[in-house]
C-alpha cells in the first residue's frame, strides 16, 4: 500500500466515525443549532485572531463574549479578491502560502496530501475569478459529510444496502483540483464505492459505463443530468439509482422534471460551494436545507443589507465554522438564494431555501438595464429538441448556441427571444441562434457555462464548436 493510500484509509475511517454525529445533527432543533453556531463562531474567531496576521488586525476590536449571530453583521465582509490578495496572511498555518498551494495543485493528480494533512481545491471560476481553498484533515471530512450525509442516511437505513458498500457514480469534473473529484478520491470506500465518469467523456461512453456500474446513487451536473435523462427515456441508459444528486449548476425546473420522469424518484439538489461544502442540500419536500450546524449563511441585498425570508438575495455572506485553517468569515459569494419562510413539512429545523436559480454574474446588463437569465432559460427550456445551450451576451442582444436532438425551429426561437428582450426594454434586439455538435468544456471544473456576459467575457470568441452543417438564423428584427 502506498503512503498516500495508507493515509487515505485513515481519512475514510474518520469519515465513517464522524458520519453518525453529522447525520444526527440534521435533526437538531433550532435552539441547539443556534447555540452550537455561537460556540463554533467564537472558537473560529479566536483561532483566526491568534494565528492569522490578517484577522489579528481586522478583528482586533471584536469582543468574543458578545459575539453571536446578532452581532455578526458588525464584522467586515471578505471578498474573493481580498482573499486571494491576502491569502498568505489569512491562512492559520504559515506553511500554506498561495504559491505553495498552487505548486501542490499542479501535482495533485498523482495523489498526495500537502504536509501529510491538507487538501487543496480550486473554485469553479464560474464567476470568472479563480479561487484557491485549503482544508485540514478534519474539515475536509466535514466538507464531504455535508454533501453526502443525506445519502449515507439512506444507505445505512436500507436493509439491502446495509449488506454491501453502495455504488456512487459521479458524472462530474475530471480533475482532482475540483472538489467533486477530490472528494470522490479521498472518501472512496467510506460506505460508498465511488466510480467517476469525467463529464468530458462522450455521452455513449458515460451511458455504457453507468449501465455497467449500476449505481445505487448518482451525482451529476444538471446539464449532464438532462442528457442522461433523455438517454434513459430512449432506453439506452438502464439504471435505477435510489437517489440522484444534482449540483454545481442551477437545477432548472425542466431538468428536474426530465430526471424525475426518467427515474421516478426525487432529485436531490445540492448547493455545493468550494467555500462551504454542502452549503444546502435538497429535501424530499422540495427546496434545500442549509447546513446550519456547520455554516452561517446570511442572504443579503446588493448593498449588503440583511433580507427577510422570502426575498431573493443578490449575494450571500458565508461563514464556514468548521475550517480553522482558512477562516472564511462573512465571505461574499454571488449566489442568489431565497430563504423559504414556512417551516419544512419534513420537520428539519435547518432553514430551507428554494432551488438556486442563478448567479448574480449571470445577469446581463445592457446600458444599465438588467436582464435575468430566466428570460433565455424559459424560452430555451420550452424547446424539447434543445439538449444544451449557451447564451453569450453581445452589445445589442445575444448570440445563442444550441445542441439539439430533435427538430427545432431556430427562426421561431430567435424571434421569441428577441421579442422577450424587446419587452424587457431593449431597442431592436439582435439575436442569433446557431446549432453546434458539442460544447467544449475547456479546463477547470469542466462544467458548462450557460451564460457569458460581456463583462465576464475575456475568453476565446466562442466556447462552442460549430457543426459543419450549422444553421445560422440571421440576426435581429
Ligand atoms: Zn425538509
Amino acid at each position: 500500500m502506498s503512503d498516500y493510500e495508507a493515509l487515505r484509509q485513515q481519512h475514510v475511517a474518520l469519515a465513517k466515525a464522524l458520519a453518525p454525529r453529522l447525520i444526527e445533527q440534521l435533526d437538531w432543533p433550532a435552539d441547539r443549532l443556534a447555540e452550537h453556531r455561537t460556540r463554533q463562531l467564537r472558537e473560529l474567531v479566536r483561532t483566526a485572531t491568534e494565528r492569522s496576521a490578517w484577522y489579528r488586525q481586522r478583528l482586533a476590536d471584536v469582543d468574543l463574549d458578545r459575539l453571536d449571530e446578532t452581532t455578526v453583521p458588525e464584522l467586515p465582509v471578505l471578498t474573493k479578491t481580498e482573499l486571494m490578495e491576502h491569502f498568505d496572511d489569512i491562512v492559520t498555518d504559515r506553511r500554506l502560502s498561495l504559491a505553495r498551494l498552487e505548486q501542490h495543485l499542479r501535482t495533485v493528480a498523482t495523489g498526495s496530501y500537502l504536509h501529510g494533512r491538507y487538501t487543496a481545491i480550486t473554485s469553479g471560476g464560474s464567476t470568472g475569478e479563480r479561487g484557491v481553498f485549503v482544508y485540514d484533515w478534519n474539515s475536509w471530512t466535514v466538507f464531504w459529510l455535508t454533501c453526502f450525509r443525506g445519502v449515507l442516511r439512506v444507505k445505512l437505513a436500507d436493509p439491502v444496502l446495509a449488506e454491501r458498500p453502495a455504488v456512487l457514480a459521479g458524472v462530474a469534473a475530471a480533475h482532482f483540483s475540483h472538489a467533486t473529484a477530490a472528494m470522490a478520491r479521498t472518501f472512496h470506500g467510506a460506505h460508498l464505492t465511488s466510480i467517476r465518469f469525467p463529464v468530458t467523456l462522450p455521452t455513449e461512453e458515460i451511458v455504457a459505463g453507468l449501465n455497467d456500474a449500476r449505481p445505487d446513487f448518482m451525482l451529476a451536473y444538471p446539464s449532464v443530468l438532462y442528457v442522461l435523462a433523455r438517454e434513459a427515456m430512449a432506453g439506452r441508459l438502464r439504471i435505477a439509482p435510489r437517489q440522484i444528486l444534482a449540483g454545481a449548476e442551477p437545477l432548472l425546473p425542466e431538468i428536474r422534471a426530465a430526471a424525475e420522469q426518467a427515474w421516478g424518484g426525487k432529485v436531490i439538489n445540492v448547493w455545493g460551494t468550494s467555500e462551504g461544502g454542502g452549503t444546502a442540500v435538497g429535501c424530499d419536500q422540495g427546496g434545500m436545507h442549509i447546513s446550519e450546524d456547520q455554516l452561517i449563511v446570511e442572504p443579503v441585498g446588493l448593498a449588503g443589507q440583511p433580507l427577510a425570508p422570502g426575498e431573493l438575495s443578490a449575494k450571500v455572506y458565508l461563514t464556514n465554522l468548521y475550517n480553522p485553517v482558512l477562516p472564511l468569515i462573512r465571505y461574499e459569494i454571488t449566489d442568489e438564494i431565497t430563504v423559504l419562510p414556512e417551516p419544512c413539512p419534513c420537520g428539519s429545523a435547518h432553514r430551507r431555501i428554494a432551488d438556486v436559480q442563478g448567479r448574480l454574474d449571470d445577469v446581463f446588463v445592457y446600458q444599465g438595464r438588467r436582464v435575468h437569465p430566466h428570460l433565455f432559460r424559459s424560452e430555451l427550456g420550452r424547446e424539447a429538441g434543445v439538449l444544451e445551450y449557451q447564451v453569450r451576451q453581445i452589445p445589442a442582444g445575444a448570440a445563442i448556441a444550441v445542441r439539439c436532438t430533435g427538430p427545432v425551429s431556430l427562426d421561431a426561437l430567435r424571434d421569441r427571444i428577441a421579442a422577450a428582450l424587446a419587452r424587457s426594454g431593449l431597442e431592436q434586439p439582435q439575436v442569433t441562434v446557431e446549432t453546434v455538435d458539442r460544447f467544449a468544456r475547456p479546463g477547470g471544473p469542466a462544467k458548462l457555462k450557460r451564460f457569458i456576459s460581456l463583462a465576464a467575457d475575456c475568453g476565446p470568441p466562442r466556447q462552442a464548436l460549430a457543426a459543419p452543417e450549422s444553421a445560422l438564423a440571421s440576426a435581429g428584427r
